[in-house]
């Protein structure tokens, strides 16, 4: 009968399956607990011995019991639950500040201030000179004004923040003007019309989608207005019949009525984009020297450094935003300050800037270099692919990204993986290759365009080619209908 059948099979593998104490004393079972503690270890050998058990019943046979295979297997989960949450990966997808790719790389610089700021105590707020409590923003307050030529400055989380914080400073219950060509979502989360209603302010939208004249802000001024916006249009662009006004004329008349003119530049770099031979970008110092009383702009995007926003601008305002209790929740941590400081310590030496500053490093990388690394690259991609698809290095355009114009793209070339299948089964072979490499222990991001996928070679820089060619080794590519094998897959026992 079959039950009994299956019952004899049961406790007949029941007797091969080995116990948890015994796989604990094996010799190699040691090794692994010396380096990844012994509760891990127990915990994975009581998930391995579980599988083997249902593995055993569903399919109804006896497990071969392979000691050298089970401690490769154990290795294996081990490795797997011990890596951090946050991995690094390659971002070879085109979009060099890419938001969900942690936007800047720090320099080096950055890096060990952070290092050093974690390590030991440090004179956050502390006056070394008065042996008294001090303010954070004094850590970073001088540097901003020296390369900006404002009056004041102060940092908090983000830019979103600093919007925030300046709109609820200053607007608070009163009317806050913008142009209704200026209402902008960042990447989803950040949108004008929303901060503005959460900051406690009322957004007088003025103008029209397309053209927004000076006369329209100037017949929306009244006794309740607070300030006037300007807010940079950084991942759009109006074309056609357009009009803005000039931040010069806003400025101008925002304070012919005694009231502040506000700019969030969002991407603000200090850098002369275009001498670097970059699109142009709105610097904070132009800003200031049209007459805007307060700019905001992000750390984290092409100023190339830590999660952050950046407030400068006149004193008085200044000062009332740093009294704001919201500050005090808005407010960064000292690896912030570190490596905001060492970052903006670079852009006193212009020259060596796009050497020393990963972001315009990565952003002005010549085409003949990045088409070099492609070359080097070529072959171990081909053989790692092992004939499920072909690669041709070709032109391509990356993106500067974090909101900079998508309208304004870098040429550069890509690494163009096709599948080997055609027409049927073509493109979910095109989304195992993509996740073949996805799955690689640096996983390898890129974007899948025109039927092929594109490795973007922008941003693979020199000293990391060694490691990406090495791990292609590890690629693991099958068309049975599984996906690839490299995470977790179980070892057969
Ligand atoms: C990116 C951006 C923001 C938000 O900045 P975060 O640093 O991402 O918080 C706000 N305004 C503009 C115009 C932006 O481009």
């Amino acid at each position: 009968m079959p039950s009994t059948q299956s019952n004899t099979t049961k406790s007949a593998i029941l007797a091969v399956i080995p116990s948890v104490d015994r796989v604990l004393n094996m010799a190699a079972t040691e090794v692994l607990i010396l380096e990844y503690g012994r509760m891990p270890v127990v915990k994975a050998i009581r998930a391995m011995l579980m599988e083997l058990r249902d593995n055993a019943a569903r399919t109804n046979t006896l497990p071969q019991f392979d000691e050298p295979a089970i401690h490769a297997h154990l290795q294996a989960q081990l490795q797997l639950a011990s890596q951090p949450a946050l991995r690094p990966v390659y971002n070879l997808t085109g979009t060099v500040l890419h938001t969900n790719l942690g936007r800047a790389q720090l320099p080096d610089a950055a890096i060990q201030a952070v290092i050093n700021a974690m390590t030991r105590p440090c004179n956050l707020e502390y006056d070394i000179d008065g042996g008294s409590r001090g303010d954070r923003d004094s850590l970073i307050e001088p540097l901003l004004l020296e390369l900006t030529g404002a009056e004041a400055a102060t940092v908090v989380n983000n830019n979103a923040a600093a919007v925030f914080l300046a709109l609820n400073t200053l607007g608070l219950r009163r009317d806050v003007i913008v142009s209704r060509g200026e209402l902008v979502e960042i990447g989803g989360s950040f949108r004008v019309p929303d901060i503005m209603s959460r900051a406690g302010c009322k957004l007088k939208e003025v103008g029209t989608t397309n053209r927004t004249h000076l006369k329209d802000y100037a017949e929306s001024i009244s006794g309740k207005t607070a300030m006037l916006l300007r807010v940079h249009t950084s991942n759009y662009a109006i074309q056609g019949f357009t009009a803005s006004v000039a931040e010069k004329d806003l400025a101008a008349l925002a304070h012919q009525h005694g009231l502040p003119f506000m700019v969030d530049l969002g991407g603000g770099t200090l850098a002369n984009l275009k001498k670097l031979g970059l699109p142009n970008e709105p610097t904070p110092q132009e800003s200031l020297a049209n007459g805007a009383d307060l700019i905001t702009f992000s750390g984290d995007k092409l100023l190339g450094g830590p999660q952050a926003g950046i407030i400068i601008g006149r004193k008085d305002l200044i000062a009332k935003i740093k009294k704001n209790p919201l500050k005090r929740a808005l407010r960064v941590d000292k690896m912030t300050y570190a490596a905001l400081d060492a970052v903006l310590r670079l852009y006193r030496d212009p020259e060596r800037l796009t050497q020393n500053l990963p972001t315009l490093r990565l952003l002005t990388r010549s085409v003949m270099e990045i088409d070099s690394t492609a070359r080097i690259l070529l072959p171990a991609v081909e053989q790692a692919l092992a004939g499920h698809g072909t690669v041709a290095i070709t032109p391509c355009q990356s993106q500067i990204g974090s909101g900079s114009l998508p309208i304004d793209l870098l040429s550069s070339v890509c690494l163009s993986i096709t599948p080997q299948i055609r027409g049927k089964g073509e493109g979910s072979a095109l989304k195992k290759i993509e996740q073949a490499f996805r799955q690689l222990p640096v996983p390898v991001l890129g974007r899948v365009t025109d039927g092929a996928f594109c490795l973007d070679v922008r941003c693979l820089e020199e000293k990391y080619v060694h490691e990406f060619m090495v791990q292609l080794g590890q690629l693991t590519l099958t068309y049975d209908g599984k996906s690839p094998g490299y995470a977790g897959e179980a070892v057969k026992v």
